[in-house]
Protein backbone atom coordinates (compact mmCIF):
# COMPACT_ATOMS: atom_id res chain seq x y z
CA UNK A 1 0.00 0.00 0.00
CA UNK A 2 1.16 3.61 -0.38
CA UNK A 3 1.21 5.44 2.29
CA UNK A 4 0.41 8.68 0.65
CA UNK A 5 -2.56 7.15 -1.37
CA UNK A 6 -5.16 9.37 0.54
CA UNK A 7 -8.06 6.86 -0.27
CA UNK A 8 -5.92 3.85 1.99
CA UNK A 9 -8.01 1.70 4.08
CA UNK A 10 -11.10 2.99 2.51
CA UNK A 11 -13.30 3.44 -0.71
CA UNK A 12 -12.34 7.19 -0.41
CA UNK A 13 -15.36 8.40 2.34
CA UNK A 14 -13.86 9.64 5.02
CA UNK A 15 -14.84 7.50 8.27
CA UNK A 16 -17.10 9.16 10.77
CA UNK A 17 -14.99 9.30 14.41
CA UNK A 18 -14.76 7.04 17.18
CA UNK A 19 -17.68 8.10 19.56
CA UNK A 20 -15.33 9.33 23.61
CA UNK A 21 -18.57 9.68 25.20
CA UNK A 22 -17.41 6.82 27.93
CA UNK A 23 -15.48 6.38 30.84
CA UNK A 24 -14.11 2.94 30.59
CA UNK A 25 -13.47 0.81 28.48
CA UNK A 26 -11.23 -2.87 28.25
CA UNK A 27 -8.78 -4.01 25.76
CA UNK A 28 -8.86 -7.46 24.78
CA UNK A 29 -5.83 -9.12 23.23
CA UNK A 30 -3.97 -12.33 22.82
CA UNK A 31 -0.42 -11.61 23.28
CA UNK A 32 1.61 -8.49 25.24
CA UNK A 33 2.91 -6.44 22.48
CA UNK A 34 -0.92 -6.95 19.92
CA UNK A 35 -2.14 -3.59 21.54
CA UNK A 36 0.92 -2.01 21.08
CA UNK A 37 0.75 -2.03 17.38
CA UNK A 38 -1.68 1.02 16.92
CA UNK A 39 -4.75 0.82 19.14
CA UNK A 40 -2.39 1.85 22.55
CA UNK A 41 -1.98 5.33 20.36
CA UNK A 42 -5.48 5.18 21.06
CA UNK A 43 -5.63 4.75 24.38
CA UNK A 44 -3.16 7.44 25.22
CA UNK A 45 -5.62 9.87 23.97
CA UNK A 46 -7.93 8.85 25.52
CA UNK A 47 -6.29 8.09 28.92
CA UNK A 48 -5.35 11.92 28.38
CA UNK A 49 -8.84 12.79 28.48
CA UNK A 50 -9.31 10.68 31.81
CA UNK A 51 -11.21 7.59 30.92
CA UNK A 52 -9.61 4.09 32.35
CA UNK A 53 -8.44 1.68 30.31
CA UNK A 54 -7.98 -1.85 31.52
CA UNK A 55 -5.83 -4.52 29.45
CA UNK A 56 -7.01 -8.35 29.78
CA UNK A 57 -4.46 -10.57 27.86
CA UNK A 58 -5.25 -13.88 27.38
CA UNK A 59 -1.86 -15.09 27.22
CA UNK A 60 1.58 -14.11 28.37
CA UNK A 61 3.24 -14.17 25.32
CA UNK A 62 5.83 -16.89 26.38
CA UNK A 63 6.15 -18.72 22.92
CA UNK A 64 7.23 -15.70 21.16
CA UNK A 65 10.80 -15.41 21.45
CA UNK A 66 12.87 -17.99 19.43
CA UNK A 67 15.86 -17.73 21.32
CA UNK A 68 14.06 -17.74 24.91
CA UNK A 69 12.79 -20.65 26.76
CA UNK A 70 8.88 -19.99 27.48
CA UNK A 71 9.95 -20.26 31.45
CA UNK A 72 11.94 -17.23 30.72
CA UNK A 73 9.75 -15.52 28.27
CA UNK A 74 6.45 -15.54 29.84
CA UNK A 75 7.77 -13.15 32.64
CA UNK A 76 10.07 -11.18 30.88
CA UNK A 77 7.21 -9.85 27.84
CA UNK A 78 4.39 -9.80 31.10
CA UNK A 79 7.02 -6.94 32.61
CA UNK A 80 7.21 -5.53 28.99
CA UNK A 81 3.63 -5.64 29.03
CA UNK A 82 3.01 -3.35 32.12
CA UNK A 83 5.65 -1.03 30.88
CA UNK A 84 4.28 -0.27 27.75
CA UNK A 85 1.04 0.01 29.25
CA UNK A 86 2.58 2.74 31.57
CA UNK A 87 3.63 4.28 28.48
CA UNK A 88 0.11 5.01 27.50
CA UNK A 89 -1.65 5.78 30.84
CA UNK A 90 -2.84 1.90 31.53
CA UNK A 91 -1.62 0.54 35.39
CA UNK A 92 -4.47 -2.08 35.42
CA UNK A 93 -2.55 -5.00 33.12
CA UNK A 94 -4.04 -8.70 33.86
CA UNK A 95 -3.36 -12.11 32.28
CA UNK A 96 -5.61 -15.13 32.00
CA UNK A 97 -2.57 -17.88 31.55
CA UNK A 98 -4.05 -19.26 28.41
CA UNK A 99 -1.27 -21.07 26.75
CA UNK A 100 0.14 -18.60 23.50
CA UNK A 101 0.08 -20.14 20.34
CA UNK A 102 -2.54 -22.74 21.25
CA UNK A 103 -5.21 -21.02 22.74
CA UNK A 104 -8.25 -22.80 22.66
CA UNK A 105 -11.36 -21.34 21.29
CA UNK A 106 -14.40 -22.27 23.29
CA UNK A 107 -16.13 -21.55 27.01
CA UNK A 108 -13.56 -21.59 28.96
CA UNK A 109 -12.15 -18.48 26.84
CA UNK A 110 -15.41 -16.82 26.91
CA UNK A 111 -16.13 -17.38 30.62
CA UNK A 112 -12.45 -16.10 31.70
CA UNK A 113 -13.16 -12.77 29.49
CA UNK A 114 -17.06 -12.30 30.57
CA UNK A 115 -15.81 -12.55 34.23
CA UNK A 116 -13.54 -9.37 33.80
CA UNK A 117 -16.08 -7.60 32.13
CA UNK A 118 -18.27 -7.84 34.71
CA UNK A 119 -15.56 -6.97 37.14
CA UNK A 120 -14.15 -3.85 35.61
CA UNK A 121 -17.76 -2.93 33.84
CA UNK A 122 -16.77 -1.23 30.49
CA UNK A 123 -18.56 0.46 28.30
CA UNK A 124 -16.10 -0.27 25.38
CA UNK A 125 -13.98 -2.88 24.60
CA UNK A 126 -11.32 -3.11 22.06
CA UNK A 127 -9.78 -6.11 20.59
CA UNK A 128 -8.24 -7.02 17.43
CA UNK A 129 -9.83 -8.50 13.93
CA UNK A 130 -10.77 -12.03 14.05
CA UNK A 131 -11.24 -12.60 9.77
CA UNK A 132 -9.07 -14.91 8.58
CA UNK A 133 -7.70 -11.91 6.09
CA UNK A 134 -7.40 -8.84 8.11
CA UNK A 135 -5.92 -5.19 7.16
CA UNK A 136 -3.30 -5.07 3.85
CA UNK A 137 -4.67 -8.29 3.11
CA UNK A 138 -2.53 -10.20 5.91
CA UNK A 139 -3.28 -13.72 6.86
CA UNK A 140 -4.34 -13.07 11.07
CA UNK A 141 -2.88 -15.27 13.45
CA UNK A 142 -4.86 -18.26 15.01
CA UNK A 143 -4.90 -17.06 18.55
CA UNK A 144 -5.72 -13.29 17.70
CA UNK A 145 -8.79 -14.69 15.55
CA UNK A 146 -10.00 -16.76 18.46
CA UNK A 147 -9.37 -13.83 21.07
CA UNK A 148 -11.12 -11.09 18.83
CA UNK A 149 -14.46 -13.48 18.12
CA UNK A 150 -14.35 -14.38 21.83
CA UNK A 151 -14.52 -10.90 22.91
CA UNK A 152 -16.93 -10.17 20.81
CA UNK A 153 -19.41 -12.97 22.32
CA UNK A 154 -18.39 -12.29 25.43
CA UNK A 155 -19.57 -8.30 25.44
CA UNK A 156 -22.91 -9.60 24.79
CA UNK A 157 -22.60 -13.27 27.40
CA UNK A 158 -21.48 -10.48 30.43
CA UNK A 159 -25.37 -8.81 30.36
CA UNK A 160 -27.14 -12.49 31.12
CA UNK A 161 -27.15 -13.80 34.27
CA UNK A 162 -28.07 -17.68 32.95
CA UNK A 163 -24.96 -17.70 31.23
CA UNK A 164 -22.10 -18.58 33.01
CA UNK A 165 -24.53 -19.09 35.82
CA UNK A 166 -21.51 -19.71 38.15
CA UNK A 167 -19.96 -16.02 37.58
CA UNK A 168 -23.01 -15.00 39.68
CA UNK A 169 -22.09 -17.05 42.27
CA UNK A 170 -18.88 -15.83 42.88
CA UNK A 171 -20.62 -12.44 43.08
CA UNK A 172 -20.17 -11.15 39.36
CA UNK A 173 -23.42 -9.36 38.95
CA UNK A 174 -24.16 -9.34 34.82
CA UNK A 175 -23.17 -6.23 33.39
CA UNK A 176 -25.21 -4.69 29.83
CA UNK A 177 -22.93 -1.65 30.10
CA UNK A 178 -21.06 -2.75 26.71
CA UNK A 179 -22.23 -0.04 23.87
CA UNK A 180 -19.65 -1.66 21.10
CA UNK A 181 -16.56 -3.93 20.74
CA UNK A 182 -14.19 -2.05 18.23
CA UNK A 183 -11.76 -4.22 16.43
CA UNK A 184 -8.33 -3.23 14.86
CA UNK A 185 -6.69 -4.45 12.54
CA UNK A 186 -9.62 -4.95 10.36
CA UNK A 187 -9.79 -5.09 6.25
CA UNK A 188 -12.72 -2.95 6.64
CA UNK A 189 -12.47 -0.07 9.08
CA UNK A 190 -16.40 1.70 10.09
CA UNK A 191 -14.62 4.69 12.44
CA UNK A 192 -10.94 6.11 13.59
CA UNK A 193 -9.41 7.75 16.58
CA UNK A 194 -7.03 10.98 15.70
CA UNK A 195 -3.65 10.37 17.34
CA UNK A 196 -1.74 12.77 15.33
CA UNK A 197 0.90 14.24 17.87
CA UNK A 198 1.10 13.53 21.45
CA UNK A 199 -1.00 9.80 21.25
CA UNK A 200 1.56 8.50 18.41
CA UNK A 201 4.51 9.30 20.17
CA UNK A 202 3.00 7.44 23.61
CA UNK A 203 1.86 5.11 21.67
CA UNK A 204 5.34 4.62 19.80
CA UNK A 205 6.91 4.60 23.49
CA UNK A 206 4.60 1.72 24.29
CA UNK A 207 5.85 -0.33 21.64
CA UNK A 208 9.15 0.24 22.19
CA UNK A 209 8.98 -0.91 25.64
CA UNK A 210 8.90 -4.22 23.84
CA UNK A 211 12.57 -4.00 23.56
CA UNK A 212 13.31 -7.44 24.24
CA UNK A 213 10.51 -9.12 21.80
CA UNK A 214 10.81 -6.47 19.23
CA UNK A 215 14.98 -7.40 19.07
CA UNK A 216 14.06 -10.86 17.67
CA UNK A 217 11.84 -8.84 14.90
CA UNK A 218 15.38 -7.19 14.14
CA UNK A 219 16.50 -9.73 10.86
CA UNK A 220 13.11 -7.53 9.12
CA UNK A 221 14.56 -4.24 10.23
CA UNK A 222 11.78 -3.67 12.64
CA UNK A 223 11.84 -0.46 14.51
CA UNK A 224 8.55 0.91 16.18
CA UNK A 225 8.97 4.67 15.65
CA UNK A 226 9.33 4.20 11.49
CA UNK A 227 7.07 1.51 12.05
CA UNK A 228 3.93 3.36 14.26
CA UNK A 229 4.73 6.41 12.07
CA UNK A 230 3.70 5.38 8.82
CA UNK A 231 0.83 2.67 9.33
CA UNK A 232 -0.83 5.45 11.55
CA UNK A 233 -0.42 7.99 8.06
CA UNK A 234 -1.87 5.09 6.32
CA UNK A 235 -5.18 5.53 8.03
CA UNK A 236 -5.00 9.15 8.78
CA UNK A 237 -6.34 10.19 5.21
CA UNK A 238 -9.30 7.86 6.18
CA UNK A 239 -10.70 9.97 9.04
CA UNK A 240 -9.06 13.36 7.31
CA UNK A 241 -6.28 13.85 9.72
CA UNK A 242 -2.61 12.88 9.74
CA UNK A 243 -2.58 10.30 12.26
CA UNK A 244 -4.96 7.65 13.18
CA UNK A 245 -5.91 4.21 13.72
CA UNK A 246 -9.22 2.45 12.83
CA UNK A 247 -11.41 -0.02 14.12
CA UNK A 248 -13.56 -1.52 12.67
CA UNK A 249 -16.93 -1.09 15.23
CA UNK A 250 -19.60 -3.68 16.17
CA UNK A 251 -22.42 -2.15 17.88
CA UNK A 252 -24.12 -3.89 20.74
CA UNK A 253 -26.45 -0.79 21.91
CA UNK A 254 -28.26 0.95 19.33
CA UNK A 255 -27.37 5.26 19.52
CA UNK A 256 -30.82 7.45 20.01
CA UNK A 257 -34.36 6.36 19.66
CA UNK A 258 -35.11 3.13 18.36
CA UNK A 259 -36.13 3.75 14.44
CA UNK A 260 -39.61 2.41 14.87
CA UNK A 261 -40.85 5.08 17.45
ZN1 LIG B 1 -0.15 -11.39 18.96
Amino acid sequence: MDPTNDKAGTDGTILPALPEDWQRCLAVAAHPDDIEYGTASAVARWTAQGKHVTYLLATRGEAGIDGMHPDQAGPLRESEERAGAREVGVDDVEFLDHRDGVIEDGLVLRRDIVRAMRRHRPEIVVSGAFTVRMVMGLTNQADHRVVGLAALDAARDAGNRWIFPELADEGREPWNGIRMVCLAGAQQPTHGVDITGEPLARGIASLAAHAEYTKGLGAQGFEPGPFLTWASKMGGPALGVESAVLFDVHQLIPDGPPPWV
